[in-house]
C-alpha cells in the first residue's frame, strides 16, 4: 500500500514515542472486531502542540473523549481484538479519506489549527505514512488473519452534545453505509437498553467521501460494519463508561447469532 520511500516514519515519530496504533487482544476469538479511530489526543513531539492550547487539544476536536475506554471494555467483554489509533485526529484524521480537506484539518469546529496551515507535500506525506497508513495497515492485517471466520466491525466513537449551537438529543447513534441490516439489529437491541432515541445514521451518516474506516474495512471487504457514536456527556465517569460497555456488550450478544447468519457479502467498493 505504501508508496512513499521508507524514512517518512522516521521524520515524524521519535524512536521513544508511542507507535501509530495499539492492538489489544489480537487473538480475540469473538466475532466482533473493534476499532477506535479517535482514541488519543497525543501529538508527535516534533509537531509541538500544533499551535493549540492544552484545553483545545483536550476537547472533542482533538479526539473522542471516553471512546478508547469503552472500546477497551468491549474488547474484554466480547473477547474481541481492538485496534486503537495512537495520535490525535488533528494530526491526521484516520476516518477521513486522504482527498478530504478534513484529513489534515486547517480548522475544526471553528478552531483554527495553526500547525496544519500551509503544509508541504513532504510534511503531509510524513503524516500519511507514519500514522494513517500504519494504523490502517494494522487493521487490514488483523482482518486478513481472521478471513476464515466471522468478523463484524464495530467502529467506536464519541460525539459532543452540542455542535454549532445545535443540541444533539441521541444518547447513542448507530451509523451504517450502504447495507443497513446489521445496523438495524444493533439499533433495536440498543433501543431496549437506553433512555432516549438511538440515532439512525445520527449524529453522522457514513459517506464514502467523508468516512474511511467503515467503507474500506467493513463493506469494502464484504463485512457488516457500523460506527457506534456515544454522546460524550455520558462518558465522563468510570461508572458511566462501565455502564456503556455493559449495554453495548449485552446488545451485541443478543443479536450476535443473527448477525453472524447475515454472513459476509460481495465487497461493495
Ligand atoms: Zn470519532
Amino acid at each position: 500500500m505504501s508508496t512513499a520511500p521508507r524514512g517518512w516514519t522516521a521524520t515524524l515519530l521519535d524512536p521513544d514515542e508511542p507507535p501509530a496504533f495499539e492492538i489489544v487482544n489480537a487473538q480475540g476469538a469473538g466475532s466482533a472486531v473493534l476499532v477506535c479511530d479517535h482514541a488519543s489526543n497525543r501529538i508527535p513531539r516534533r509537531l509541538g502542540s500544533l499551535g493549540l492550547a492544552p484545553e483545545q487539544l483536550a476537547d472533542h476536536i482533538g479526539w473522542d473523549p471516553g471512546a478508547a475506554e469503552v472500546a477497551r471494555g468491549l474488547s474484554a467483554h466480547l473477547d474481541a481484538p481492538l485496534v486503537l489509533s495512537g495520535y490525535s485526529r488533528l494530526v491526521i484524521d484516520c476516518n477521513r479519506p486522504l482527498a478530504n480537506t478534513a484529513s489534515i484539518a486547517e480548522q475544526s469546529a471553528g478552531v483554527l489549527v495553526p500547525g496544519n496551515l500551509g503544509l508541504t507535500t513532504q510534511a503531509r506525506a510524513a503524516r500519511v505514512e507514519a500514522l494513517f497508513r500504519s494504523y490502517h495497515d494494522a487493521i487490514e492485517r488483523l482482518l486478513d488473519a481472521r478471513s476464515n471466520r466471522p468478523s463484524i466491525l464495530l467502529s467506536i466513537h464519541s460525539f459532543t452534545p452540542a455542535l454549532s449551537g445545535e443540541q444533539r438529543p441521541w444518547p447513542v447513534g448507530v451509523s451504517h453505509w450502504r447495507d443497513r441490516r446489521f445496523a438495524a439489529l444493533m439499533s433495536t437491541a440498543l433501543g431496549h437498553r437506553v433512555d432516549g432515541i438511538v440515532g439512525d445514521n445520527q449524529p453522522y451518516p457514513i459517506e464514502e467521501a467523508i468516512d474511511y474506516t467503515v467503507p474500506v474495512h467493513g463493506e469494502g471487504r464484504g463485512l457488516h460494519a457500523v460506527m457506534i457514536e456515544i454522546r460524550n456527556d455520558g462518558l465522563r465517569t468510570t461508572a458511566q463508561i462501565d455502564a456503556w460497555v455493559e449495554r453495548l456488550a449485552a446488545a451485541y450478544r443478543e443479536i450476535e447469532a443473527e448477525a453472524i447468519k447475515l454472513g459476509s457479502f460481495p465487497a461493495n467498493i
